[in-house]
């Protein structure tokens, strides 16, 4: 009926003058997180609009100048609509296309239009966050009044909501395989004494790169996980990669190209990236990140080490690249691209519940493995590890495997009972506990 109705609006309007539409809403996608509910229109131009928000009851007004609805307009049945109750819509005087949000509770509405990118065309988007503030994304913060705090690290699934990630041979879905290799690694550290883990992203919505790591700063994390599977345009590259922030440029034109492609996210996802935010994030970023790279790229090597228990991976050292998610300042942080999702067997393999158990095991093990050897003062891990072995390898020297358990060479000396400085490769040191 609304159809009908519509050409015969269309046609009597191209009899009395060439009418154009200035816009016209071909789809409507709705994305509920614990802190607010995303809206999205999808539009074939840029519109004109107006929002405003009514009360009693609560309600959300968007008018789109001179529009009209060619797609549908419904809540999804199979997901939550978060704040969202009712959807309604109808074209108003001067030919403006109204929609109308009822409200489940009070909301504030945040509006913005996107251009195209990443295979989508122009959108409305409309966020509504809760008055009540909504579902706290933080847990409890375990790091206070403990004297034996536990050691905190955010997982968090790559991408999400409007933004898939990248595409395998056979559709699969990046932001999946993310959250399940998540969800998976969230569990195993949550099983290990002293370790306490929580998901940055918790189901399919879309979080901006800045908002994921500012989540793990809110939380005291002391490690910035982010799980991702590589992509290439040819079928043949395969392996596992971990990464951590480069402040100098990529360490190949390669990983380069893949820091452009995850950092387009944002785009896709749903944020205009403002040059502002960049200068001052580059300002924090240069005050501390020297420390938290240290500690970063340690666990990096930790999780790579692991990861070479496994299976391939993709190089054999850990690389770095400019990607958005990395930047937090004081937060150690890396990304893992678990594997090709570009890569027909690989892709089939990410798929598997098993193999994503076994990545989330061995990333587990690398975690394990460096706070272990690091662990962050005042933490249980602190007082209760094991005192640990290093293997020497070659370019190994005293002093520098002194200062990487943070020991002194004495003690290192005392305790493995050398006489002299002089160590070879292959033997096995003693490292106490600091
Ligand atoms: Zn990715």
């Amino acid at each position: 009926m609304r159809r009908i109705a519509l050409l015969i609006l269309s046609l009597s309007f191209a009899l009395v003058q060439a009418q154009s539409w200035a816009a016209e809403v071909k789809d409507f996608r709705i994305w509920a997180s614990p802190e607010k509910t995303r809206a999205v229109l999808d539009l074939d131009d840029a519109v004109d609009y107006q929002i405003f928000t009514l009360s009693n009851p609560s309600r959300v007004v968007i008018d789109l100048k001179k529009s009209l609805l060619s797609g549908e307009i419904q809540l999804p049945d199979d997901r939550s609509s978060g704040s969202l109750k009712r959807v309604r819509h109808g074209i108003r005087a001067q030919d403006n296309l109204r929609v109308v949000f009822d409200l489940a509770e009070a909301a504030k509405p945040k509006s913005f239009l996107l251009d195209p990118a990443g295979g989508h065309g122009h959108r409305l988007v409309i966020d509504l966050f809760p008055e009540s503030g909504g579902a706290k994304i933080d847990p409890a913060p375990s790091w206070n009044p403990n004297p034996e705090r536990d050691v905190i690290v955010a997982v968090d699934a790559g991408h999400g909501g409007d933004d898939p990630g990248s595409i395998g041979p056979s559709k699969t879905q990046e932001k999946n395989i993310t959250l399940a290799v998540a969800r998976q690694l969230n569990k195993e550290l949550n099983s290990m004494p002293g370790i306490k883990s929580f998901l940055v992203r918790e189901s399919d919505y879309y979080i901006a790169h800045q908002e994921r790591y500012e989540i793990a700063r809110r939380n005291r994390a002391d490690l910035f996980i982010s799980i991702h599977a590589d992509s290439f345009h040819s079928p043949k590259p395969s392996g596992s990669s971990v990464y951590i922030l480069s402040s100098r440029g990529a360490t190949s034109e390669a990983a380069r190209r893949l820091a452009e492609g995850e950092n387009r996210s944002d785009l896709i996802g749903g944020v205009k990236l403002n040059d502002k935010d960049d200068v001052l994030a580059s300002v924090l970023m240069d005050l501390s990140q020297s420390a938290t790279l240290e500690s970063s790229n340690d666990v990096a090597n930790t999780i790579l080490a692991s990861l070479k228990g496994i299976g391939k991976v993709h190089k054999p050292n850990v690389e770095r690249a400019n990607f958005a998610v990395l930047h937090s300042p004081d937060v150690p942080s890396v990304l893992v691209e678990t594997a090709f999702i570009s890569n027909p067997a690989e892709e089939k393999k990410l798929k598997d519940p098993n193999h994503q158990r076994k990545l989330a095991l061995a990333i587990s093990e690398g975690i394990h493995d460096h706070f272990h050897t690091m662990p962050p003062p005042g933490t249980w891990i602190a007082n209760h590890r094991q005192p640990s072995r290093h293997i020497v390898t070659s370019g190994d020297t005293l002093g520098a495997i002194a200062s990487r358990y943070q020991i002194s060479v004495n003690k290192l000396r005392q305790v493995n009972k050398l006489r002299t400085d002089t160590i070879r490769v292959g033997a096995i040191l003693v490292i106490p506990n600091s």
